[in-house]
């Protein structure tokens, strides 16, 4: 690559959170992530005007998973593009762009069964209908060891890292090794402070090859996640900065992992905690979070130890 390019973070506000999405400043503008369906008007066309490019000239949309505060923007930002835009997504994650149901599937199948909340489902599928901008068909469906073109000798190369989700992606600038990784590095987690994975072996794996093979000279994040001492993680992270979140976050999967077997080999029991059946493991952690807050993280990651306990056992 002849000329380095430039990366810049767009941040939209949501809630508790801070949705981040990336602008590749390539001949072929990339946008990575999309919040939420006001991110793109509200957030991303001004911060781009200002830096002197148009939303109209993004040529693609680089989807790192199927969450709905990354691609609930994708597709007012596909609209703002003239449809000239390639949306990517990991075919794992693509059930979540292409359909709002699919989010509420996901609730039910694994957090909702803790969450004893009977307006559960209908809060998720509330949330779908005002944050999704719209139902879409994805152009490009990836599987990691993919690289697009954005113009000329710029290149991104496209890795599988599941875990957080099953079709979590990290996107490579080729040359640079600015790595975008959405919410696949977990550290202790954003505004709920547990992390969040469906497949812990999966999130294992995908971080130690992120330390070892990937070694990221820049690594972005979807939010500013926090260290042990609460205090966050920027969201543009440099390489010794990223070797640090990274094993960070693996120490910190290690022992949410040890408290987990800990607590499903002793057998799970209901009590009235809000954490039950996983008190233990919220006790051993020193975990004091509200459990119940979306989207949920705690739960989420014990269901995973759960699911990964009973398919051994
Ligand atoms: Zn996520």
């Amino acid at each position: 690559m002849t000329q380095e390019v430039k990366i810049h973070p767009l941040v939209s506000p949501w809630g508790r959170f801070g949705l981040y999405s990336f602008f590749i400043d390539a001949p072929e503008p990339a946008i990575v992530d999309t919040g939420i369906a006001s991110s793109p008007a509200e957030g991303m066309a001004p911060a781009l005007e200002k830096l002197g490019r148009r939303i109209e000239d993004v040529r693609w949309i680089l989807l790192t998973h199927g969450h709905i505060d990354h691609v609930g923007g994708a597709r007012a930002l596909w609209e703002l593009t003239g449809r000239k835009a390639k949306v990517v997504i990991h075919e794992a994650d693509a059930p979540m762009l292409r359909s709002r149901r699919a989010h509420v599937d996901e609730y039910l199948a694994g957090r909702a069964q803790y969450l004893n909340d009977p307006e559960g489902e209908a809060k998720v599928a509330a949330a779908g209908n005002a944050v999704i901008a719209g139902e879409m068909e994805p152009t490009l469906l990836v599987r990691g060891g993919e690289t697009l073109s954005l113009g000329v000798d710029v290149t991104v190369s496209v890795h599988s890292v599941p875990g957080h989700t099953r079709g979590s992606v990290a996107y490579v600038l080729d040359g640079q090794n600015d790595v975008f990784v959405g919410d696949a590095v977990q550290v202790h987690g954003a505004a709920n402070g547990f992390p969040g994975f469906v497949d812990p072996a999966a999130y294992r794996a995908s971080l130690r090859f992120l330390r070892d093979e990937v070694r990221p000279r820049h690594l972005y994040l979807g939010h500013p996640y926090r260290r042990t001492d609460g205090t966050p993680y920027g969201v543009e992270l440099d390489a010794e900065q990223a070797r640090a979140a990274l094993q960070e976050s693996l120490e910190i999967e290690a022992r949410v992992g040890d408290a987990a077997c800990a607590c499903l080999e002793a057998g799970l029991r209901d009590t009235d905690s809000p954490y039950s059946p996983f008190a233990q493991v919220a006790q051993e952690l020193g975990y004091a979070g509200d459990p119940t807050l979306e989207p949920s993280p705690f739960f989420t990651t014990l269901h995973g130890h759960r699911t990964q306990f009973t398919q051994k056992s």
